[in-house]
């Protein structure tokens, strides 16, 4: 199954990606983390990412399209991935439909994630994260057992850089500009599903399993029956 996830930035698209991946055994491909890798190891990606990520803008297309035309090509995805930050822009999402034709597959479904900026930014100006093992917190609603450490490797929690105040706002900016439109755009498609993704975690888990399965007994000839969350059919 081939599923994207659109949404604003902290609306917890990351967490229920990788809440699907496992749960299907599908590939989760997030843009964001593939940035966050090459700047924590300063590859030339990385330093250029960074220039954009620091300041709350989007990496230029031509960028980031290239890599994720890259990893959809890996054998992994032969029979579906969950994609994560990505499309962000009509162009990015025009290239997608690009490569999906030339593999002679499409798109299942678009989650629209949907939550007001206010709660976003709450969300996003209190996350933690563990700069050792990359486990999220955050100082109201998930806070470590121990102030600012964190609960596996002990260390010292730090922000990221583009969560301070002032960028998310850039953040929520380029969103409504840039990224906003693709939910017409998947929604003209009939791939569109919304979910409240201001509901705790595993609501909105359960609410996106909803979805999956009714896309998986639609497609009884796609996917199969026998195996409610086997999802791996092309
Ligand atoms: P995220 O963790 O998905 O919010 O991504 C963090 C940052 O990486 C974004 O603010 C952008 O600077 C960059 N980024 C992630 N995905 C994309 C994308 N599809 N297009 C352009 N820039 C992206």
């Amino acid at each position: 199954m081939k599923i994207i996830l659109l949404g604003a930035p902290g609306v917890g698209k990351g967490t229920q990606a990788a809440f699907l991946s496992k749960k299907a055994g599908l590939p989760q491909i997030s843009t964001g983390d593939i940035f966050r890798y090459n700047l924590k190891n300063e590859t030339p990606l990385g330093k250029l990412a960074k220039g954009y990520m620091d300041k709350g803008l989007l990496v230029p297309d031509e960028v980031t399209i290239n890599i994720v035309q890259d990893r959809l090509m890996q054998e992994d995805c032969k029979y579906g991935f969950i994609l994560d930050g990505f499309p962000r822009t009509l162009s990015q999402s025009e290239s997608l439909d690009k490569v999906l034709n030339e593999m002679g597959s499409a798109l299942d479904c678009a989650i629209n994630f949907d939550v007001a900026d206010q709660v976003i930014m709450n969300r996003l100006a209190g996350r933690r994260v563990c700069p050792n093992c990359g486990k999220t917190f955050h100082i109201v609603y998930e806070p470590p057992r121990e102030q600012g450490i964190c609960d596996t490797c002990r260390i010292p929690l730090t922000q990221r850089e583009d969560d301070r105040e002032e960028t998310v706002i850039k953040r929520l900016h380029s969103y409504h500009e840039q990224t906003e439109p693709l939910i017409e755009h998947y929604q003209r498609r009939n791939l569109l599903v919304n979910v409240d993704a201001a509901k705790p975690i595993d609501a909105v888990s359960a609410e996106i399993e909803m979805i999956i399965d009714k896309i998986r007994l639609s497609n009884k000839e796609k996917y199969s029956i026998h195996k409610p969350f086997d999802l791996t059919a092309g």
